[in-house]
């Protein structure tokens, strides 16, 4: 806001609570103004590699972001920030973060310079009231975040804040702190889940980089339909949905995000899977699309 606006907005406040005011008008200015409802996003990050190839996946990313309405920023759900309470992350400018190894130098050369945006992480410290989120200030863009983003919006001009997955808690709790969110998508937040619906790094398959073992394809297929039929029950309660889906999910973090995006999904609203497909034997890339 430049000073002249600045000027009258506050010429037009009674005196009396000022402070209040000067509150309020955080929320009035810049980047939570209202907005027609926000889609949301899954995003099947896969191979950290994604990041500098430009493959059928990126495209995919690309696309999607092609297709949305440009937000006033993100909140990202990843994968790769588990702490026990759950955090956002309020810096003004956070660092990116490669938190993988192995890889070649050009992927460490990577830099999403996205800014943060430290007035919706407070937002969304007084939307949630499942649990007391706290402020990050040490955190960044960890690559489930950035590997992805940077093709939804390559000259990171979107501002974007994180917020963490407990690991003590159960996938319900998860869900109704994804419901709790839902506020945000009409003040023009993109919200994004980053992970992979069916992920099992020890049951990788180097000699199958283009499809799934049986029951990888059969559990992406178990899920599809539950996402696809909003049988949102089955899928917080994935534990009991058999053989096939125990080895795809060994260890949550990568499915919980999902969670988030379905519990955002309004009755209406329309349902659309993209990078549909399984690689490397046990993960698959499936996203998916709300709105
Ligand atoms: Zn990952």
């Amino acid at each position: 806001m430049d000073r002249g606006h600045f000027l009258k907005t506050m010429a037009l406040l009674p005196l009396t609570g000022f402070a209040m005011k000067l509150n309020q008008l955080e929320t009035i200015t810049g980047a939570l103004k209202s907005t027609d409802t926000m889609p949301v996003l899954f995003l099947g990050h896969g191979s950290p590699m994604n990041a500098i190839e430009l493959n059928e996946f990126s495209r995919g990313w690309q696309e999607a972001g092609q297709s949305i309405p440009k937000p006033a920023a993100i909140l990202c759900i990843s994968a790769h920030w588990e702490t026990r309470g759950t955090l956002v992350t309020a810096m003004e400018q956070p660092k990116t973060i490669h938190d993988f190894g192995g890889f070649p130098q050009a992927l460490y050369d990577v830099q999403y310079p996205a800014p943060g945006d430290p007035a919706l992480a407070k937002v969304t410290t007084e939307t949630i009231s499942a649990t007391q989120v706290g402020l990050d200030y040490s955190w960044g863009l960890d690559h489930g975040a950035w590997s992805v983003i940077k093709y939804l919006y390559p000259a990171a001009d979107v501002p974007v804040i994180q917020m963490s997955l407990d690991y003590t808690k159960k996938p319900e709790f998860h869900y109704e702190l994804g419901r709790q969110l839902n506020s945000l998508r009409n003040k023009g937040v993109l919200i994004v889940g980053s992970g992979n619906i069916v992920h099992n790094l020890r049951m990788i398959e180097w000699g199958k980089p283009d499809s799934g073992s049986d029951w990888a394809v059969e559990a992406n297929s178990i899920f599809k339909k539950l996402i696809l039929s909003g049988d949102h029950s089955s899928l917080v309660n994935y534990d009991k949905l058999g053989k096939a889906v125990h080895l795809s999910v060994p260890t949550p973090e990568h499915y919980l995000p999902l969670l988030y995006i379905l519990a955002l999904k309004n009755n209406k609203e329309e349902i659309t899977l993209f990078n549909d497909r399984e690689i490397m034997g046990s993960l698959s890339m499936t996203s998916v699309k709300i709105g």
